[in-house]
C-alpha cells in the first residue's frame, strides 16, 4: 500500500462524520461507503453507531449485505462502533422482529442492555491492550456482549463484568462511543490491522 490508508466509513446511517474526522486526523484517506463498488475501494472499514435495525435493512435495499459479508470473510479490516458492533455480531439479542447482522464475529451481542434507566452513561475503562490513560468511554443505548467464542479476544469489560469491547482477528468492536470523547486508540488499531494486512498482500 503506498501512501495513506483508505480507510471507509459505511455511510448508511449513523454518526458517520465524527468518525471520518477521526480518521481523517489520523492520516487516513476517508471514503464515505455506500455502494459495493466504494466498499471495494477501501482497505478498512467502521461500522458507526446510530440504528442497528435501520442500518441492516438500508443494507440490504442497497445491496450492501452481501458485500460486506463478502469483505469480512476475505479479511477486511472492520471496527464496529455501538450498532456497528452489534452487525458485526454473529448472534443478536433482542434484535427487532427479522433483524439481521453482518456477522464475522463469534460473540452474541444484546442490544440496548442497560435498559431505559441508564440510557447513556460515561465511564472511565481500563483497556489493557491500550495502555495509559483509560479510555473515556460513553455509552448510548449500548449493547453488551453476552458471549464470547474462543477466538475472541476481551479487551475491556465494566467492573462487574460485562464485556464492551472485543477484537477477533482483524474485526474490532466497542460497545460505546470513542469518536464522541476524541478517543483515537481504536482507530488507531484498525489502522495498524490495515497496514499489518497490506504488508501480508
Ligand atoms: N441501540 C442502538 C441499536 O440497537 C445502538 C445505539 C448506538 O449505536 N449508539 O442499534
Amino acid at each position: 500500500m503506498a501512501g495513506s490508508p483508505r480507510v471507509g466509513v459505511l455511510a448508511l446511517q449513523g454518526d458517520v462524520r465524527e468518525h471520518a474526522a477521526l480518521l481523517a486526523g489520523l492520516g487516513a484517506e476517508v471514503a464515505l461507503v455506500r455502494r459495493p463498488d466504494e466498499l471495494a475501494a477501501v482497505d478498512g472499514l467502521v461500522i458507526p453507531g446510530g440504528e442497528s435495525s435501520v442500518i441492516d435493512k438500508l443494507s440490504r435495499a442497497f445491496g450492501m449485505r452481501d458485500p460486506i459479508r463478502a469483505a469480512i470473510a476475505g479479511g477486511l479490516p472492520v471496527y464496529g462502533t455501538c450498532a456497528g458492533l452489534i452487525l458485526l455480531a454473529d448472534e443478536i439479542v433482542d434484535g427487532i422482529e427479522g433483524q439481521q447482522s453482518f456477522g464475522g464475529m463469534d460473540i452474541a451481542v444484546r442490544r440496548n442492555a442497560f435498559g431505559r434507566q441508564t440510557e447513556s452513561f460515561e465511564t472511565e475503562l481500563d483497556v489493557p491492550e491500550l495502555g495509559d490513560p483509560p479510555v473515556r468511554a460513553t455509552f448510548i443505548r449500548a449493547p453488551v456482549v453476552t458471549r464470547v467464542g474462543q477466538d475472541v479476544r476481551v479487551l475491556a469489560a465494566l467492573p462487574d463484568g460485562t464485556i464492551v469491547a472485543v477484537e477477533q482477528g482483524r474485526l474490532l468492536g466497542t460497545s460505546f462511543h470513542p469518536e464522541v470523547d476524541g478517543e483515537t486508540r481504536f482507530h488507531e488499531r484498525l489502522l495498524a490491522h490495515v497496514a499489518a494486512r497490506s504488508h501480508e498482500a
